[in-house]
Formats: structure tokens, C-alpha cells, sequence
């Protein structure tokens, strides 16, 4: 009888098992150059299909914002960001020529504000307003000019105007109560009313148009603006042409192109295309959002731990992994953060000290051998390169959409997965270039545009609030 040994190409210091079962979950996070050409003409046709119609999956929603930031806008301006994970208040002095300087604050929001009703969490963040106003800034008097806010709200918004738009659903583990289907801006408003605070809501911003326009304020060259952090979304400028589900009615400016707030983390919500596990089964299952999201929840940093997490407990539950134990940590949903995926992957120590640490000092496992730690690490390492394939299918997808391939091409990006997770944009023009050549996909620059999205907030709420005096002086 001939023994077949498995090949170790992961070089794991384990049993045969374990190397077996590294083997099998390197294919199963695997996409291939095929695959990956696969998801991007899919991707096309999703955009065509979300710029014909209204309800298709990936949503295409105009944001309103039409113009090119030209770097020489001036002035005062506050910014809201909600949607990550913490609620950031911000005021920008806008210099011109690129410049500005901000003051800003963060505040916490809570399980209990994300899943209760909307008008608590719309007065809680019009309290953190005048607590930034009162504790930074100088509010205007009863005779002043109101203070002009851009709303950054990352929640798929249908927008009907620069500051209107209707909620369609909740991700990212927010689920208030009375939200979906009202306009966020006015019930933003109403709760600064109830406090007789002068701001007005100028403009409600996608964090994706917002770190687009930020980033354009430097380099108006900008084709795009990425999300990849707690979730993950994009934006792009689109021939206002080939918005076919707009009659002209609602163009009224007649502008030539708009920003699209592409909704992408919807991409696939078929299953056609997406390359889904166990373990991201898993993850959706018990996720607050079933069977939505379902490219955001392979791709963005708030459940790339998680689904190491499920790969972990599948091996412990073979005792494949730590000697058949876990821990309370490991065993609850989220007990394993996205950062430590980096961490673990920035460890290049030869007994991988640090992801030991993590591993039994902060999960809290009894105890793990190296070739337990390097399995965790190589998982990581999948699931991470996976995020990053994907995600260059949803670029290249905006590339070949926008006729960008070929051409030099500025693709601004905010997140923490993106500015932290080792070698993130090597992985994006690796993938990059097996979709359109080495050549193309050198000419790509990814920029981390950090926090951008306030910026191009109060850059949004600027040019709204121009528009609307030019309106009411005509
Ligand atoms: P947000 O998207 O909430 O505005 P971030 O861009 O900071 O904020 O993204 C937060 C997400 O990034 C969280 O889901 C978190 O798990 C993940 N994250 C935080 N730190 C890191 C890190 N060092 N490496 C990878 N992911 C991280
Ligand atoms: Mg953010």
C-alpha cells in the first residue's frame, strides 16, 4: 500500500490533520484569477442594472453632488459622521488651495442607541452637536447666520435632494426603531429644533461621496471614493447620461455627471457569483441583517474576525486546533477582533510570540502549540486576501464601468482595515493586475484618504448651501 503524504505548502508544524485541514481552508478562501474575472463582469451588469432601475441589488443611488471640488473653497463648516463606530462631530476651516484645519470630537454611541428608537439616537446626536458647539466652537447669535452641517449618514439612503433622503434599511448592527422609510435629515432637524440649536442640515452625505470629494479637494483627478472599514461601499462619478432611471425632471441643474453612491456591500445578495463558505453562512445567520450585505459581510472589517473565529471553532470542534479547547471569548459572536488579524499577521517572530499573547492572554485559550498559532495565522491571512480580492472586483468593476482601465487612476480609500491590514493595497493590485494586466494595474494609485468623509462633508454642505442662495437670489 503507497501512503500519499499531503503536501505541507503552508508549512505548518503539525499533524497531518492540521495540515490537511490548512490545505482545505486555503481553498475554500481561494478566489482565482477566473473567479475573480467572473465577479467583475457580474459586477458591471449589477451597476447597469442599479442605474436602469429603481430596487436593484447593488442600489446606484445619485447622492446630488455634482461638481468637482476645485480646491478654493472657504469657510465654516460643521460635519456629523455617523455610521462607523463612533459618532464624530466635526468643524472644518476651509482655507482654499487644499487647506483646512478641524476641531473635532468623538462620542460614543451604544448598543442600546443603535437598536432603540430613532428619535433617541437623533437627540442624542443633536446633544453631542451642542455639547461640540458649546465646549469648542462660538454658536451664532439669534441675529447670525445659521451654521450649515453636512450629515454624513452611511446607511443606504434613497436621496431625493442634496438634504432629503429616505432611509431603505439599516447595516452594521445599527436596527432602530422608526428609522427606515422617513427622512434622516429632517428628523435630525427636528431634533436640533427642540434644543433651538441654529444648524441646519445642508446636506446629507454617503461616507463614500464624502471621502471621495475630500480627497478631490487635493486632487480633483479623484475617480473614486472606498469605504473599508466597519462596512464596506463605494462611489463614483457617472454620466448623469447613463442614469437611466432618472427622467429629466429630476436633473434639474442639467448637470452633465454625479457622484453615485454605489451601495456595493448589497453586491450579490443572489449568491451567484460570491464565493461563500460555511463560515460566512454562519456569519449571516446571525447577523442582524439575514441574507443582505452579503459582499460587505466577506469583505469589511467588522466580520473578517468573525469568520476566522467560525474557521477556528469548526477545527477546535475536530480537535484540529488548541487540543480540542476554546475559550468564553472565542465562543461568543464577535469574540474575535478584525485588529487581531493584524496583529497576528504582523507577527514575524519565529515561535509567533505575539499571537500567542493574543491568543492565550487576551481570548483566553489554555493553551496553544506553534503549529496551533501558525494554523490561526494562515486563516488570517486567507480571509484577509480574500477581503482584498473582492473588493478589487468591485474596483475593477468601476474601472471598466468608468473607462478607466489603462488610464491613470486615483482611487481614494477611508478605513482601518485598508490603513492597517498588512499589504492591503499589495493584495489589491495583485488582483488588479490579473484582472487587466501588470501594466494598468500599476497605473491605479490607492490613497488612504483617513476620516475624509467629514471633509468632504463640510465641502458638500458648502457647495449646498451656495446652491441654495444662488437659487433663492434667481
Ligand atoms: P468606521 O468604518 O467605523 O468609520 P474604521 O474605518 O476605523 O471606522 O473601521 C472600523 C473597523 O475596522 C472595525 O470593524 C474594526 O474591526 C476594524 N479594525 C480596527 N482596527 C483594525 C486593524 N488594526 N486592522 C484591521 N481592522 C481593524
Ligand atoms: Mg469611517
Amino acid at each position: 500500500m503507497t501512503v500519499t503524504k499531503t503536501t505541507n505548502i503552508h508549512q505548518i508544524d503539525g499533524t497531518e490533520e492540521q495540515i490537511k485541514a490548512i490545505n482545505g481552508l486555503s481553498q475554500e478562501f481561494d478566489v482565482t484569477t477566473e473567479r475573480l474575472r467572473t465577479i467583475t463582469d457580474q459586477f458591471v451588469k449589477e451597476m447597469r442594472r442599479g442605474l436602469d432601475h429603481d430596487g436593484a441589488t447593488v442600489a446606484m443611488i445619485p447622492s446630488y453632488v455634482s461638481g468637482r471640488p476645485t480646491g478654493d473653497e472657504v469657510g465654516r463648516y460643521l460635519a456629523l459622521d455617523l455610521g462607523g463606530t463612533n459618532l464624530r462631530v466635526c468643524e472644518f476651516d476651509l482655507k482654499g488651495k487644499g487647506d483646512c484645519s478641524v476641531k473635532q470630537q468623538k462620542f460614543v454611541i451604544s448598543d442600546e442607541l443603535k437598536t432603540g428608537d430613532m428619535r433617541d439616537l437623533c437627540d442624542y446626536i443633536a446633544d453631542s452637536v451642542d455639547t461640540f458647539l458649546t465646549e469648542h466652537c462660538s454658536k451664532p447669535g439669534p441675529n447670525e447666520e445659521m451654521l450649515q452641517l453636512g450629515y454624513t449618514f452611511s446607511f443606504p439612503v434613497l436621496q431625493t435632494a442634496i438634504n432629503r433622503g429616505v432611509l431603505k434599511q439599516w447595516t452594521k448592527g445599527f436596527s432602530s426603531t422608526n428609522a427606515v422609510g422617513k427622512d434622516v435629515a429632517l428628523l435630525l432637524q427636528e431634533s436640533f429644533k427642540k434644543r433651538y440649536l441654529p444648524v441646519n442640515v445642508a446636506a446629507i452625505v454617503n461616507d463614500t461621496v464624502g471621502t471621495l470629494m475630500a480627497y478631490a479637494y487635493c486632487y480633483p483627478e479623484t475617480a473614486m471614493g472606498v469605504i473599508l472599514g466597519t462596512g464596506t461601499n463605494a462611489s463614483y462619478y457617472e454620466k448623469t447620461a447613463n442614469i437611466k432611471k432618472w427622467s429629466e425632471q429630476e436633473n434639474p441643474a442639467g448637470t452633465d455627471e454625479m457622484v453615485v453612491n454605489m451601495e456595493w456591500g448589497a453586491f450579490d445578495c443572489e449568491r451567484q457569483v460570491l464565493p461563500l463558505t460555511m463560515y460566512d453562512n454562519k456569519v449571516n445567520r446571525q447577523s442582524r441583517n439575514l441574507h443582505q450585505q452579503l459582499f460587505e459581510k466577506m469583505i469589511s472589517g467588522m466580520y473578517l474576525g468573525e469568520i476566522v473565529r467560525h474557521a477556528m471553532i469548526n477545527l477546535i470542534d475536530q480537535y484540529l486546533l488548541f487540543n480540542g479547547e476554546s475559550s468564553p471569548i472565542l465562543n461568543k459572536q464577535w469574540g474575535f477582533e478584525t485588529a487581531y488579524l493584524t496583529a497576528i499577521e504582523k507577527d514575524k517572530t519565529e515561535n509567533l510570540d505575539e499571537t500567542k499573547e493574543i491568543l492565550e492572554e487576551t481570548i483566553g485559550i489554555p493553551s496553544t502549540t506553534l503549529a496551533d498559532r501558525q494554523m490561526v495565522k494562515k486563516m488570517g491571512e486567507f480571509v484577509g486576501r480574500r477581503a482584498a480580492r473582492l473588493s478589487a472586483c468591485g474596483m475593477g468593476g468601476v474601472m471598466m464601468q468608468d473607462d478607466k482601465i489603462g488610464q491613470e487612476c486615483i482611487i481614494a480609500i477611508d478605513g482601518s482595515l485598508f490603513e492597517f491590514y498588512p499589504n492591503f493595497e499589495g493584495l489589491l493590485r495583485e488582483a488588479l493586475g490579473e484582472l487587466f494586466g501588470e501594466e494598468a494595474a500599476n497605473k491605479v494609485r490607492f490613497a488612504l484618504a483617513r476620516d475624509g468623509s467629514g471633509l468632504g462633508a463640510a465641502i458638500i454642505a458648502m457647495m449646498a448651501h451656495k446652491q441654495q442662495q444662488q437659487q433663492q437670489q434667481q
